[in-house]
């Protein structure tokens, strides 16, 4: 599960002027600030292939990587920005719905949580919402190298109790990765387990 080439394929707005559907594809999800950028480049091994574009209110597009000629790597708007007005909350969710419900060659969600902070609604929703549509998802912990927050919280207890909710809440047990984009941790990990769902 290398990653030996990354070429990127380009920016959509909106579903159907995404690349042919003709290849794997994962699609990253997560909260605005959680590290998708900074996980994106360190899977690809490249300084700012994700380019950091993530102001409220921005035309939001989908990103599609393509990785060794024979997968992609899709990086989508993230959600949940603090300050947006909730026009733009509602465009999120249709344009990326749209995109899931649509897309056939997707082989599943990586759902992106922070494990600096303790579960957030709007995380616990997503995942709900994902599993609620049948559609494979695998929860990817960020920032782990972090032990505690500045609150004191520690990640294994935000964690654990993100597991315990959304087992308890909505009865979804989708495989987890715990990742650190500044250590490099879980990034094999990600790799192998992208490569081996690409080949179920
Ligand atoms: P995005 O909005 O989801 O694309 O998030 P970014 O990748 O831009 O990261 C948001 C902030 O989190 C930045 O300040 C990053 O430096 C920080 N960050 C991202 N990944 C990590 C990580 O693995 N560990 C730590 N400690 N900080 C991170």
């Amino acid at each position: 599960a290398k990653v030996k080439e990354v070429e990127f394929m380009g920016s959509s707005v909106r579903p159907k002027d995404c690349p042919k559907d003709d290849r794997p594809e994962f699609a990253m999800l997560g909260r605005s600030n959680v590290g998708k950028s900074s996980l994106i480049n360190s899977l690809v091994r490249k300084k700012e292939v994700a380019l950091t574009s993530k102001k409220p209110g921005k035309t939001q597009l989908i990103n599609h990587f393509l990785v060794n000629k024979s997968w992609y790597l899709v990086d989508l708007p993230g959600y949940g920005f603090a300050n947006a007005p909730e026009s733009a909350r509602m465009d999120w969710s249709s344009f990326t719905k749209g995109y899931f419900l649509n897309r056939e060659t997707l082989v599943g969600i990586l759902l992106l949580v922070d494990a600096s902070v303790p579960p957030k609604k709007i995380d616990l929703d997503c995942a709900n919402w994902i599993g609620r549509n049948n559609i494979p998802m695998t929860i990817v912990f960020t920032k782990c190298d972090k032990t505690k927050n500045s609150k004191g919280q520690r990640v294994d207890e935000n964690i654990k109790s993100f597991q315990e909710l959304i087992k308890e809440n909505y009865k979804i047990h989708p495989p987890w990765i715990m990742t650190s984009s500044a250590t490099g941790l879980g990034r094999d990990e990600l790799l192998l387990h992208m490569s081996q769902l690409r080949n179920y």
